[in-house]
């Protein structure tokens, strides 16, 4: 019996025995998955076990708002790819000066930000996500009838976004690597906690009229955002 199974980018370690039924998958309070197994279960029957639960798996992390990620590291060298608003872009070390921008499709890093390792890059998507979530922010927040006061992109760790004081809205700057479909779902969802804080039907049915196919949003956010990249070189 393998220790560890997988689902799609997903790592599920596997615990044998003490257990009354045949499997059990649970996700603990950071988005981790357990799956506990009856000794005498093969590994097709668990890993049959594991992918009917699929979808519950990805509707459950789409409701905890965790972050469930495989590590992904990047390289600061010409060609890595970078995501932004859902398209990749190849990074280009720069021998001229200045700030990291996008030119003609590719990322710029000029070489001498390079030695400050990725902090450039994350300030980018933090810069350019705040430019872009403010021009979103009108729309959506007339809908939802909320008024915002700052809206910030930042590193929020194991959180999409946040909602906090009645007023700010905070993103983290990996969502930013998102389709801007996904990436306005994050941001809807936390302007809607402006006026609903908690996840009861009356949140959902506001952020329902706004997005009728939230639901689609959510499910696909925790798939794709397995696969992001929340920082960490190589
Ligand atoms: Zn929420």
């Amino acid at each position: 019996m393998s220790a560890v199974l997988h689902l799609d980018d997903l790592q599920v370690p596997v615990e044998t025995g003490g257990t009354s039924r045949k499997a059990r998958l649970t996700i603990e309070a950071d988005g981790s998955l357990r799956l506990r197994a009856a000794e005498d279960i093969t590994t097709d029957e668990l890993r049959q076990f594991l992918a009917s639960k699929r979808e519950w798996v990805y509707r459950k992390l789409a409701e905890k708002e965790v972050l469930q990620h495989e590590p992904v590291t990047k390289e600061l060298v010409d060609g890595e790819g970078f995501l932004y608003l859902g398209r990749s872009h190849r990074l280009k070390i720069s021998d001229l000066d200045g700030v990291v921008r996008l030119e003609r499709g590719r990322l710029v890093l000029p070489k001498q930000l390079a030695g400050a390792g990725q902090a450039g890059v994350i300030a980018w998507y933090q810069r350019c996500g705040e430019t872009w979530l403010r021009s979103r922010v009108r729309s959506l927040a007339e809908r939802l009838r909320v008024e915002p006061g700052a809206i910030e992109v930042a590193d929020l760790g194991l959180k999409w976004g946040s909602a906090t004081d009645g007023k700010r809205v905070r993103i983290h700057w990996a969502t930013l690597q998102l389709s801007p479909a996904l990436v306005d779902y994050v941001f809807a969802h936390e302007l809607a906690h402006l006026r609903e804080p908690h996840h009861g039907p009356d949140f959902w049915q506001l952020l329902g009229r706004v997005m009728p196919d939230y639901g689609e949003r959510k499910q696909e956010l925790a798939k794709r955002g397995a696969s992001l990249w929340f920082g960490g070189t190589s």
